[in-house]
């Protein structure tokens, strides 16, 4: 992947005016030091959108939206973050440096994604010389601009057709065998891995061939799907098929519908329902579930209504709970026995299938009828069973409207529960909660209280002075509050929106957003001397973390006379402080 200098990035979040990019495309009013509007990313009556103009960056407290100026012209515009930086670099009159970029690009990953290329081409051009394949299509129903739209191609029958073509050399052989094409046999000798099937390209975010699913024409052969295996270009807990597709046909995706093969997803896109994606051959992920969320509100899982896919639609629910913010809905629709997308579809034309998503069970419904199926209601102890389940998987549900409703029918249900919020059962997914989080009434811890200010104000790291001493306490969050600091000083540029644009996908976004958010009050000097004042305390207890450490050595016996010494320095340094 092409990659920008972040020395750059910085410069132009620093040039740009994230509220000059945000009005030309939002009717923003001012609200104090900030800005709002009603969100652009979520239907809402009231606005919860807030840009800040010092921060440089913005906040939906509805359904979560934030960012730099860039990711508002990715979210926004649906621009791929090369295409941003270019239109946020000629809105400033900056040049993008493109030598830098061409330099920093692996060349062997540059090569692989060229020979999928190369690949992509030669499938499809082989589908137009098949009687077969072409026979196959037509039956299928797949119309030409489908067939164009997915680059479906077709994979000839043989061992060596691929390899023949396009392994002209070594060097290309060995980039077609890491794109993962080739299967090898006891005796070492590579063979193409796709033959006789229809070719279904497999496209990231930006459009590019990173891997293949293979479909078998002949009902007798098999396995009836085939994928690519996992490459350095593609990890299918990643990668949703049909995504990219379903962005590009769809200005503002209102909603995803997953199913299980590629064929289903060619299907409903023949029929004009031109959002369906299908996960490859796995479960739903995690990463799968923050995609989904992030191209659409809403999601539909379709599975069989069997209890492999009631299963499979639980896997799917236990990722999308912790994703689950307001303004996000999932769905599950339970296909009749025997039907999958496609052939439903076809039976029941666009209005039955979207009919079906229409009464499809959402996701709360699933949710308690799944967990109370095997307890007796109206006895005291299925309750309390009932609850005890309910807790941790509740827990996972971010703060707002749809975990208090859930929690709210928990209490219809049972009786119990409705006071258990998450806070007092919060999953510890985010490491440096403990240390950030601080409940109403008590004082920030003083890693907090630095962490918040310097996310506020990043040119404050400038002011320490090196060695950096309290990064060497043993305490929850200093490994983060060090790396802040080095950041900053590695790119002094650096405003908060690129800030925590450094740290998106990392578990530490979610709590570092909330910090950013926070209102501190008071001048710019007042704030600075607390931050000051914070790292100076840490540093001191350091000092009493070391003291410490060489006292129980001595306990211990095992003081040299250099530690000896450097204890009655300590003790000293402490008494004078
Ligand atoms: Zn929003």
């Amino acid at each position: 992947m092409a990659r920008i200098p972040d020395a750059f990035i910085d410069e132009l979040l620093a040039r740009a005016d994230i509220v000059e990019v945000i009005s030309a495309r939002v009717q923003l009013k001012r609200q104090g030091r900030e800005f709002a509007a009603c969100c652009p990313f979520h239907d809402e009556r009231s606005p919860s959108f807030t840009v800040s103009p010092n921060k440089q960056f913005y906040h939906c407290f509805g359904c979560g939206a934030h960012g730099t100026a860039l990711s508002f012209l990715m979210q926004y515009d649906r621009l791929e973050f090369l295409d941003a930086v270019e239109e946020l670099a000629r809105r400033v009159g900056l040049e993008v440096p493109r030598d830098t970029q061409q330099r920093n690009v692996n060349p062997d990953t540059r090569d692989l994604y060229g020979e999928m290329e190369a690949a992509a081409s030669f499938f499809r051009s082989h589908l137009t010389q098949s009687d077969k394949a072409r026979a196959y299509v037509k039956k299928r129903g797949i119309a030409p601009e489908v067939l164009e739209h997915y680059a479906i191609g077709y994979a000839p029958d043989g061992f060596s057709a691929l390899r023949d073509a396009l392994g002209t050399d070594p060097r290309r052989m060995q980039l077609l065998e890491r794109g993962g094409l080739f299967s090898k046999n006891d005796r070492g000798n590579v063979y193409d891995k796709f033959r006789d099937r229809l070719m279904f390209p497999i496209h990231d975010r930006r459009g590019r061939v990173i891997a293949f699913g293979g479909r078998v024409i002949d009902p007798e052969d098999s396995p009836k799907y085939l994928n690519s295996p996992e490459t350095p270009l593609f990890h299918k807990g990643r990668e949703l098929y049909g995504l990219w597709q379903a962005r590009q046909a769809n200005q503002k995706l209102e909603r995803l519908i997953v199913v299980e093969g590629y064929m289903d997803v060619v299907a409903l896109a023949q029929y004009g329902i031109a959002q369906a994606v299908a996960t490859l051959g796995t479960a739903t992920t995690p990463e799968h579930a923050e995609l989904l969320f992030r191209s659409a509100p809403d999601v539909y899982f379709c599975f069989d209504g069997d209890r492999a896919g009631r299963g499979a639609a639980w896997k799917a629910l236990e990722s999308v709970l912790p994703r689950l913010k307001d303004g996000r809905q999932a769905f599950f629709l339970f296909l009749p026995d025997g039907e999958d997308p496609d052939s439903l579809v076809r039976k029941e034309g666009v209005e039955g299938f979207n009919a079906q998503l229409h009464s499809a069970t959402p996701l709360s419904e699933f949710f308690y009828a799944q967990l109370s199926s095997d307890v007796n209601l109206t006895s005291l102890d299925g309750k309390a069973r009932l609850a005890e389940r309910c807790k941790p998987l509740l827990a996972q549900i971010p703060d707002g409207a749809f975990g208090d409703l859930m929690r709210q029918r928990l209490t219809e249900l049972t009786g119990v529960g409705a006071s258990t919020s998450a806070a007092q059962v919060h999953v510890p997914t985010q490491r440096i909660g403990r240390a950030t989080r601080s409940t109403p009434g008590q004082k920030p811890s003083l890693i907090r209280t630095a962490i918040t200010h310097l996310l506020q104000r990043p040119s404050f790291a400038l002011a320490l002075q090196t060695p950096y001493r309290f990064a060497a306490l043993r305490q929850p969050g200093i490994d983060l509050l060090a790396e802040l600091v080095l950041l900053v000083r590695e790119r002094p540029d650096i405003n908060t929106g690129a800030l925590l644009e450094h740290f998106a996908g990392r578990e530490e976004a979610v709590s570092l957003q909330k910090l950013a958010l926070q209102d501190l009050p008071g001048e710019e000097d007042d704030l600075r001397i607390e931050f000051l004042d914070a790292i100076a305390q840490l540093d001191k207890q350091l000092l009493q973390q070391r003291i410490e450490e060489l006292q129980q050595q001595l306990h211990a016996g095992q003081l040299s006379e250099d530690d000896k010494q450097e204890l009655r320095e300590l003790l000293q340094a402490r008494l004078a402080r």
